[in-house]
């Protein structure tokens, strides 16, 4: 070894001086290199790498082996970043340059990528040729979330529609951005510096804004609404979330808030409140009762006051089953579906009988709620306790029944008189006096009628209108009938046409009855024309027969009420016409009574079509009794 070392001093002193120092700078590098937080590595002139410091070994978790023998690196790179990092390196072995570039690798510790810086430096010798290459690779990760981050904040304050506002901790303002520009109509460097509370007038929700402050700085955080100011003078109504900003050394420095402007939705919501207050004063005054029902469970949501209709407590918990539970079994005739399938609203009065034994009137109705698809899914109403009103009705009822019956009586002896009177006058040839009995006769008559229809709406009330029944020939029915009308009235002409050529079981009396109401009216409600036209026809098993007119008709949305008790269309020209409103009630209770039913047709102006349709076969005398005493149609509070 020495006698070597001889050679090579005598031989070339130069080249060993170059040598140790070589070795010393490289061991010197080494010791740097080891030392350094970061990965440091060489390479051969060619790229071939053959130096890693221990940061590698202990960031990657490779041997020295493992790291040279297989493409190590390779592995670790984010498999994204590796052709374009392979590429600048193989360039920069060929135009022997040094290179920067950013990738990332696996932290086997934290199973994430990190980023890092990398670059490498060639070192050459007198002739330009590269005789090493030096390079770090440092982690950046920290610093390139921190950009990143501050990037997005950046976008984020810049871009977003609320308004950002950073003050200090005395409300100083430090800065805002161009979202808080246009809500409070102050520029950045004209608001900059002001105070926040001063400038816009904050009202805070507490009076002492000390108070506030230890709140933010206590809990972290604060959310609440605020009132301010703009510039030109108009209040704003403020939602803020507030949070305590710190400064690097992580010291409470000032406060930042993110404001949005909710005035219009608050003005919305006053709008709502007060709407919804005004109400529930009138759903208070008019003593209803709200309700939901879900058509899924048959779950009731309701108000005290709906539980309280069905006699229950303010905390039960309300189904439609207990619903229909206090409800007496009579009326439980629930017609909802139907309302729900034509989107009808739902209307329905009932008697309910509450715990303590005692009877009430209840009047239910509501409205569907329909799914997108046009399914029923809930029904929102109303209830109302109507015995009152039901009381009222029965007494009025009572009094129609006792005065009608009370004006009856002399009626008969007043016609009686009337017509002695007037075949003694006729006898004695007073033709002057003949002639105002017989007026007097034909007012008795109209008074009569009124008097009869009046006990007759009573008696349908209590159940009691009588039927005598019997087989009648249909066609000739109505023929009597129109000749007895057009005797009456000569301005218009009554024409038949069509026949049945059928006999059924009836009430002939109460058939007339329905028949001259229903020509009476057609002549009554067409002053200005003449034509009224009957036709009778069959179909299957019903009978059809229909009064025509061509006078002032009947407005669309009238036409389902007409046939109710007292009622009058309301129109100037009906109300000019006398009458009581009774005709196409009792007319409608005795068409139902026999089975049938009957209809209109109308259109203003141009007159209307009254249909009556009878069933072929209708109810035997002893079937239409026994319904007749089912169905009831009345009766008074007493006798339920
Ligand atoms: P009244 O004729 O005594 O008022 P009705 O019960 O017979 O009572 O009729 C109820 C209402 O129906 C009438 O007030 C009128 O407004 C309307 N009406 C009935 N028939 C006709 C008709 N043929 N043309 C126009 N309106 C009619």
């Amino acid at each position: 070894m020495k006698q070597e070392q001889a050679r090579a001093t005598k031989d070339q002193p130069t080249f060993q001086i170059v040598e140790e120092t070589l070795q010393a700078s490289e061991e010197s590098f080494r010791l740097l290199a080891e030392a350094l937080p970061q990965i440091v590595w060489t390479a051969l002139p060619n790229g071939e790498l053959d130096y890693y410091n221990h940061y590698w070994y202990d960031f990657t978790g490779y041997t020295r082996k493992e790291t040279f023998q297989h493409e190590s690196w390779a592995n670790v790179i984010h498999p994204d970043d590796r052709e374009k990092t392979l590429d600048t390196w193989y360039k920069a072995v060929q135009s022997k340059e040094r290179y920067e570039i950013e990738y990332r690798f696996w932290d086997k510790d934290e199973g994430r990528y990190h980023w890092f810086l990398a670059r490498a430096l060639p070192a050459y010798d007198y002739q330009g040729n590269v005789i090493k290459w030096f390079g770090t690779c440092t982690d950046i990760d920290k610093s390139k979330q921190a950009e990143e981050k501050l990037l997005y904040h950046a976008s984020l304050a810049r871009n977003i529609l609320d308004a950002i506002v950073v003050t200090s901790l005395e409300s100083e303002i430090l800065t805002w951005n161009s979202a808080a520009e246009a809500l409070y109509g102050w520029k950045e460097e004209e608001a900059r510096g002001k105070f926040f509370d001063q400038l816009l007038q904050t009202q805070y929700p507490r009076d002492d804004r000390q108070e506030w402050l230890k709140e933010v700085l206590t809990k972290g955080y604060w959310r609440g609404e605020l009132r301010q100011q703009r510039r030109d003078g108009a209040w704003l109504d403020i939602q803020t979330g507030v949070s305590p900003f710190r400064d690097i050394d992580g010291k409470i420095v000032g406060l930042v808030g993110i404001i949005r402007d909710i005035t219009e939705s608050k003005q919305i919501e006053r709008k709502l409140q007060e709407r919804e207050q005004q109400l529930q004063a009138a759903i208070d005054l008019a003593k209803l009762g709200v309700w939901k029902l879900y058509l899924k469970n048959n779950r009731i949501e309701c108000s005290v006051r709906s539980k309280a209709h069905f006699g229950y407590s303010a905390d039960t918990c309300m189904t439609l089953g207990r619903v229909i539970k206090r409800i007496i079994p009579e009326d439980r005739d629930w017609n909802l579906r139907e309302a729900l399938e034509q989107r009808k609203e739902y209307h329905g009065e009932y008697r309910v009988k509450w715990p303590d034994g005692s009877l009430h009137w209840i009047a239910i109705s509501g409205q569907g709620q329909y799914s997108k698809r046009g399914k029923p899914f809930a029904v929102v109403g109303v209830t109302l306790d109507i015995t009152e009103r039901k009381l009222e009705e029965q007494r009025k009822d009572t009094f129609i029944g006792i005065a009608s019956h009370e004006l009856k009586t002399p009626l008969t002896t007043i016609k009686g008189f009337t017509q002695l009177l007037y075949r003694q006058m006729k006898r004695l040839g007073m033709t002057d006096q003949v002639e105002t009995l017989a007026k007097m006769d034909g007012q008795v008559n109209a008074l009569t009628r009124l008097v009869n229809e009046l006990m007759d709406v009573s008696k349908i009330q209590s159940g009691l209108l009588e039927y005598s029944w019997e087989e009648i020939d249909i066609d000739q029915l109505v023929k009597n009938v129109v000749e007895m009308v057009q005797q009456m009235s000569s301005r218009h002409i009554i024409q038949i046409s069509g026949e049945t050529g059928r006999k059924i079981v009836g009430d002939r009396s109460h058939l007339e009855q329905v028949l001259t109401n229903l020509l009476t009216n057609a002549i009554k409600y067409s002053p200005q024309a003449q034509q009224v036209e009957v036709s009778l026809g069959c179909e299957r098993d019903t009978i059809f027969i229909k009064v025509r007119d061509y006078g002032i008709g009947i407005p669309a949305e009238e036409l389902e009420r007409i046939f109710g008790r007292f009622y009058r269309a309301d129109t100037a020209r009906s109300r000019a016409i006398g009458g009581l409103g009774m005709g196409l009630y009792i007319a409608q209770e005795i068409i139902s009574k026999h089975g049938g039913k009957i209809t209109v047709k109308s259109k203003e102006g141009e007159g209307s079509t009254f249909c009556v349709e009878l069933p072929f076969s209708p109810l035997s005398e002893q079937e239409a009794n026994n319904d007749d005493r089912s169905s009831g149609g009345g009766g008074t509070m007493n006798d339920r």
